[in-house]
């Protein structure tokens, strides 16, 4: 029988990490994963040659001292990846149809000041203004300082604050509302629904140091899954749990299609709660709980397109690009019409000093309602109405792509495509959702999902708890493994890195 102390289910970031932290604390760590290859939003792949990543494009605040550095230095993989620092005067520029200018996003404050300062020198202040609060929103919350001084109450004022009515706060001018909400589809943002705390914790550590991982993000996910391994854990591929099940109201094991039964004193969830809290056997789950976290919405899928390029005709950026069609960046509602209306582009690096792009991947916003109709087929088996449905989308997409890179269509040697269904199927995430659960500057607390979920002996961890992301999905980790170990006694190993 297998038995272990903690059973994982799900090999993306957040399964990982908790395998790491609580297999170097001694446990006996098992992770399942549904697919062959493991990370879930995390992975990459190659087609003939070239390396494309599924989502992980770019990463925050790697410099030294800086917060991720101190957590992947505690992880013990910071050594173990390829990272090229992002182009300092401009990691992000935003353009915008009939506008010749592309507004950059610079690392730094200052830096980031003074570029935007250029384009709007009546808003100067405004801008100082701005980058002090996301500094005050980034200090507040404790694990993203580490600092054990800083009390939980600090960040709840900018949890009650919608990122769309802040921003209308700073500055009266709409164009520069619009760029400043431009790493929109990071977090897939609603105008009247998405936090000020979501916008201000990704833009600002972002603009602290914003990194790419040459050869693909996938080295995260194998990086981690070997400290799990070398600490004597396992990370089994192509595990697909179907079932938890127990006994006297405790949850005891995990169960693969294929019966298999893997038990454990604590279950550790990756997946998204909805779908966990379905596999519970009712007569373990608390009533009503499941349909309540069935019916919290969640974030907007995308529709991707990886584009493999004839050699030397693109150079590789180092920089992404976001693109819309008006000074708007709050287009999730209206993703449906006049569709793509927005994308954001980046040519993958391969290596650490590409000079021409080999790839690009473009990510535009795709609500599930138009792939719905395909809702009961599964990856590479939809049909062919699903395959010229993608083809229509992405010359739409590439149309588009062309008003600003006018010959791109002849640098195309391949095109390759996702839909949120292709998310759905190898994530798991309800509706191929990008980020999880949206959250709600309305109702905070309804959309913030607590690692200890009401069935005995099971966890949540991943992008849904507090925040998604590289960085959130790392904090998560942390905060589901400090119910199972002691918190501060974990917080105080990681403050020495
Ligand atoms: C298109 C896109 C672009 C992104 N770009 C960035 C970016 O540039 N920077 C950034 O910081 N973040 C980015 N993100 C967000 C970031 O990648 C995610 O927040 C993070 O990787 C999510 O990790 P996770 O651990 O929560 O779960 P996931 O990555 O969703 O992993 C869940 C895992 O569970 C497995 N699983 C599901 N069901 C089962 C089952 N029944 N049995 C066993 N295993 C199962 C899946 O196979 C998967 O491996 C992006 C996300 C997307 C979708």
């Amino acid at each position: 029988m297998e038995k272990y102390d903690v059973v994982i289910i799900g090999a993306g970031l957040g399964g990982l990490l908790c395998g790491s932290i609580l297999s170097r604390e001694g446990y006996s760590v098992c992770v399942l994963d549904q697919n062959s290859r493991i990370g879930g939003s995390i992975q990459s792949f190659t087609r003939k040659g070239v390396i494309f990543n599924t989502g992980l494009n770019y990463t925050e605040s790697l410099g030294e001292g800086e917060i991720l550095n101190r957590y992947f230095k505690y992880f013990n993989i910071l050594d173990k990846l390829k990272i090229k620092r992002m182009d300092t005067d401009s990691f992000e520029r935003m353009s915008y149809a009939f506008d010749e200018n592309e507004y950059p996003f610079a690392q730094g404050y200052n830096n980031f000041t003074e570029s935007l300062s250029k384009y709007f020198p009546k808003e100067k202040n405004n801008l100082q203004k701005y980058v002090s609060d996301l500094q005050k929103v980034g200090d507040s919350f404790p694990l993203y300082n580490l600092d054990n001084n800083i009390s939980e109450e600090a960040s709840r004022p900018y949890l009650t604050i919608g990122a769309f009515d802040y921003l209308k706060s700073v500055t009266n001018d709409k164009k520069l509302q619009a760029i400043l909400a431009g790493m929109n589809s990071l977090y897939g943002g609603e105008k009247h629904r998405t936090p000020l705390y979501v916008h201000a914790l990704i833009n600002n550590s972002f603009i602290k140091s914003s990194w790419r991982l040459p050869g693909g993000s996938s080295q995260l996910a194998l990086a981690i899954a070997k400290t799990i391994e070398e600490n004597g854990g396992k990370v089994l591929r192509k595990s697909k749990v179907v079932k938890l099940g127990g006994k006297n109201k405790q949850l005891e094991y995990a169960e693969l299609n294929d019966g298999t039964r893997f038990f454990a004193k604590h279950i550790i969830s990756n997946l998204h709660p909805a779908p966990t809290l379905n596999m519970v056997e009712p007569e373990l789950a608390k009533k009503g709980h499941a349909t309540r976290i069935n019916e919290l919405p969640n974030t907007i899928g995308m529709f991707t397109l990886y584009l493999r390029l004839k050699p030397e005709t693109f150079p590789y950026l180092n920089y992404n690009h976001h693109y819309f069609n008006e000074y708007n960046s709050w287009t999730t509602k209206n993703a449906g019409k006049n569709w793509p209306g927005h994308y954001m582009l980046y040519t993958p690096p391969q290596t650490m000093d590409d000079k021409w792009a080999k790839g690009i991947i473009i990510i535009t916003y795709m609500p599930y309602a138009e792939v719905a109709k395909w809702d009961n087929t599964f990856v590479e088996q939809r049909g062919n109405g699903y395959l010229e449905f993608k083809q229509k989308k992405a010359e739409q997409l590439i149309d588009l792509v062309s008003e600003k890179f006018p010959n791109i269509k002849s640098c195309i040697e391949e095109i390759y495509s996702s839909t949120p269904l292709t998310y759905r199927d190898y994530t798991g995430t309800p509706n191929g959702s990008a980020y999880g659960i949206s959250k709600d500057f309305r109702d905070p607390l309804s959309t913030i999902i607590s690692p200890k979920s009401r069935v005995k002996n099971l966890y949540f961890t991943g992008q849904n708890l507090n925040m998604h992301g590289i960085l959130g999905v790392t904090i998560n980790s942390i905060i589901t493994c400090g119910s199972i170990i002691e918190p501060n006694y974990l917080l105080n190993k990681i403050r020495q890195y």
